[in-house]
């Protein structure tokens, strides 16, 4: 089966430092085996999006030297291929889903889960108590429902080929989850899953901070009756202190590294590196870096990749101006 690998950017702003990597380390898999890549546009969550960042975007991956078969604008055989586009699928797979009887509507709010679920820890979302899923179906909403998956008895196993064995129980850890929210916008963990089979990729590679949808999303292929892809997780990228690269630090922005006059070459260089996929730091071309190694065995590094301390001192520079 041909390898076919995407890379999924939101068009919410510049392309970041860490979905550079991420989309990297998806064209190494994808070409270091002769297959595929696919670019698919995320922008559901229509509020966030940014008028012409989704061509800024594109025009920095090809910057970089990262090349793909199908998205946009050449389009493809899996065409459209920005989600905005594509709600009849969702919806389709929706129907397939409430056909199993494992769809209800819920009008919680997010203060109601909150008081309802027990604390969650700091960072994490608080556990869906399945209030709506005893209440009477037919009771007035208090607001527009959103659509829950009932989940039951789920325990996912996952073999990521970079992070090893994980595992999770999604009806205790996470609860029944939305599927389409209550303004309409069909949910990531849905759309995701519709679109990967429907793309056909074979292998999912994106960054760790995705990894705690994956036990969901395996949830979604299983239930539609979908071929669950190969994942790769592959680690975060922080900044030289070990912080967080967050997204106003202009460091953290391909464009950015490119208007202060660092080649792409460079860049390519060191991501390959913080991968793992070059022993040692070295200015080169995407097309340099086919061959090396053999994306099948062990190849991405686990640790998270800090980027070079040069970078940064562009942070400093624009704090000065
Ligand atoms: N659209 C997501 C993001 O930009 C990526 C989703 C995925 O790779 O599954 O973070």
């Amino acid at each position: 089966m041909t390898v076919t690998t995407r890379f999924a950017p939101s068009p919410t702003g510049e392309l970041h430092v860490g979905s550079a990597w991420a989309a990297l380390a998806s064209w190494l898999v994808a070409r270091a085996s002769g297959g595929r890549v696919i670019v698919r546009m995320e922008d559901l969550d229509a509020p966030r999006v940014v008028e012409g960042a989704a061509e800024r975007i594109l025009h920095d991956l090809a910057w970089l030297g990262l090349d793909w078969d199908e998205g946009p604008p050449v389009g493809g055989p899996n065409a459209p291929y920005a989600q905005s586009q594509r709600t009849a699928l969702y919806e389709a797979a929706l129907d397939v889903l409430r056909a199993q009887g494992v769809v209800y509507p819920c009008d919680c709010s997010r203060t109601d889960i909150q008081r309802a679920a027990s604390a969650p820890h700091a960072g994490e979302e608080a556990v869906y108590p399945g209030t709506c899923q005893k209440g009477d179906p037919l009771r007035l909403m208090k607001r527009p429902a959103a659509m829950r998956l009932r989940v039951t008895d789920c325990r996912v196993r996952i073999e990521d080929r970079v992070c090893g064995v994980l595992e999770q129980d999604v009806e205790k850890d996470v609860g029944d989850f939305v599927l389409r929210r209550g303004d309409g916008v069909f949910a990531y963990q849905l759309a995701v899953v519709v679109d990967d089979a429907a793309m056909g990729v074979s292998d999912v590679v994106r960054g760790f901070d995705l990894w705690s949808s994956t036990p969901r999303q395996v949830h979604l292929f299983e239930r539609l009756g979908l071929n669950v892809p190969r994942y790769w997780h592959v680690p975060i990228v922080l900044g030289p202190d070990g912080e967080r690269l967050a997204k106003r630090r202009p460091s953290s922005r391909i464009g950015e590294l490119r208007r202060a006059g660092i080649a792409a070459e460079e860049i390519v260089g060191e991501l390959a590196f913080g991968l793992g996929w070059l022993k040692t730091p070295r200015p080169c071309r995407t097309s340099d870096l086919i061959g090396l190694n053999d994306p099948t065995r062990a190849t991405f590094r686990r640790e998270p990749w800090l980027v070079p301390s040069r970078w940064a001192r562009l942070d400093s520079s624009a704090s000065e101006r």
